[in-house]
């Protein structure tokens, strides 16, 4: 699509991960087709595009490794509800949505990622129904709009309420509001695998493989996953000990595989470099071993985390057992926000108040888990991630007069405390200005707002008729929600009030 664009990004000072991070050097860097080709001084210009980037910053661009786009339109919806209570609202406003909804969420998601810099996105979608033509919509979304997209329709054949702890004693009609129908495992992996041939993996769009969370699948449809995954060389995404009770899911119902969900994912054959868990608040050290072990990484999600009151995942414990790890931003109705920035102070934050020790991460190295770690969990290592040859042309062109580096000390370190995306003037994704002047260039963003603001219409009417339905189980998930956190499960992931 690219092939013969030619671009100079001139006169920027480029973020260099193994360089100067509070300084980065003035430097140009020459695009064509799709990818990055030179970085140094005064590049030969001679039939390319310029963009001017006197005064600014280039950073290589930001990827979010944990996404869902299936309840953008949920924005600010929900506060104060726990995940499984969240559930409840959030499954039935995602799914069996009209078409035109599902490419008008995809975009919006895409259109807010692409303004704070994200270039590319880990899209875990759950897809209802899972079939080609919505299968189709999301793709071309993506494609429109030109957001790098790693996708993964999410497969499971144990019914939702298995999220919940003791969800089977919940009386029928609850159970049945949370979700009782498992789906056809062969079905299901046909229909990736078939995708993958319809929509080869070129351009813009990866594939991953994604098991919607070990105990959502017998340990058929996580082998059918391990298999499909090594034939087609794709990385895994998985949840896993989001929540506190699911640790405790994990002690009961997985006793036989040492109350361990990693256990059971390694005894089905996905506990290797490709896979990634998703969460991981209440993972055990003995736990975080072996995924290092294994070269598996874990998605860190700090903001859902604390919005869904799941808790804080052990960022010390992680870094100090040298497991890879990537962060992700969630749902648009979970942290309701797809910044990167957001995710990357919050894990600085977090492991300097569970740590008083000086050493607590810099921000240099939490910009490496958000390019390279994400890169890395995605098997994008040295496509994308870092401003050098040979790699993707992703990039983020950030104006130096923002007040945010007024004045200007250091990249990384505002980059990672102060920027909160209005500094971006400028995106590349793929060799392709996506975003020129703080405008998409691919889209007509004010024709999707119109399209949105018709759509919400019936999506407001509908919601209300679902928050009215579910009135009845809202007592029961309180009380789910209350015994998850009585058990010792002999671990501390949150600061609770001394009693
Ligand atoms: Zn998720």
């Amino acid at each position: 699509m690219n092939g013969e664009n030619k671009i100079v990004v001139r006169g920027g000072q480029v973020y260099d991960h193994d360089g100067d991070v509070h300084k980065p050097k003035v430097a140009d860097i020459l695009i064509q087709g799709d990818n990055i080709v030179a970085v140094g001084p005064d590049l030969d210009a001679k039939d390319a595009e310029i963009v001017d980037a006197r005064n600014r910053l280039v950073v290589p661009g930001l990827i979010n490794a944990h996404y869902h786009s299936h309840d953008t339109l949920c924005r600010g919806m929900f506060e104060e509800l726990p995940l499984e209570f969240w559930l409840l609202y959030t499954l039935p406003m995602g799914a069996n949505r009209s078409k035109e909804e599902l490419r008008a969420r995809t975009l919006v998601g895409a259109l807010e990622s692409i303004h704070c810099g994200i270039t590319c996105v880990q899209d875990m979608l759950g897809l209802v129904p899972l079939d080609e033509s919505s299968t189709d919509v999301v793709v071309n979304a993506y494609r429109e709009i030109g957001l790098r997209v790693v996708f993964s329709p999410m497969v499971w054949d144990v019914p939702p309420i298995a999220m919940v702890r003791h969800g089977d004693s919940l009386p029928a009609d609850v159970q049945d509001m949370l979700g009782t129908t498992g789906r056809p495992i062969k079905d299901q992996l046909d229909y990736l695998e078939h995708q993958f041939r319809r929509h080869a993996a070129t351009g813009t769009l990866h594939w991953a493989v994604a098991p919607f969370a070990p105990q959502r699948c017998t340990p058929k449809m996580l082998q059918g996953c391990a298999d499909l995954s090594h034939k087609h060389d794709l990385p895994v995404y998985t949840h896993v000990y989001e929540t506190r009770g699911q640790r405790l899911i994990a002690n009961d119902l997985f006793a036989e595989h040492d109350g361990s969900l990693i256990t059971y994912m390694d005894r089905n054959g996905l506990l290797g470099p490709k896979l990634n868990i998703v969460h991981s608040v209440w993972i055990s050290r003995p736990e975080i071993d072996r995924m290092a072990a294994a070269d598996a990484g874990i998605v860190l999600n700090h903001l859902s985390n604390f919005k869904l009151k799941s808790g804080i995942a052990p960022v010390l414990d992680m870094r100090e057992a040298g497991v890879r790890l990537a962060l992700g931003c969630d749902n648009c109705s979970g942290s309701d926000v797809q910044s990167v920035f957001q995710a990357m102070k919050a894990f600085c934050l977090i492991a300097s108040v569970s740590d008083p020790e000086l050493g607590a991460p810099l921000a240099q190295e939490v910009l490496r888990h958000a390019t390279l770690g994400n890169a890395r969990s995605a098997g994008l290592q040295g496509k994308i991630g870092a401003i050098t040859p040979g790699h993707k042309a992703d990039l983020v062109i950030i104006d130096l007069n923002d007040t945010a580096y007024l004045p200007y000390n250091s990249a990384a370190r505002q980059l990672v405390y102060t920027e909160s995306g209005r500094g971006i003037d400028s995106v590349i994704i793929g060799g392709r200005l996506v975003m020129k002047q703080r405008r998409v260039t691919t889209i007509d963003e004010d024709a999707l707002r119109r399209e949105v603001e018709g759509l919400m219409r019936h999506f407001i009417t509908d919601y209300e008729a679902v928050v009215k339905s579910r009135a009845r189980a809202l007592p029961y998930m309180i009380e789910a929600h209350r015994r998850m956190w009585e058990p010792d499960v002999g671990m501390k992931r949150f600061i609770s009030r001394t009693r």
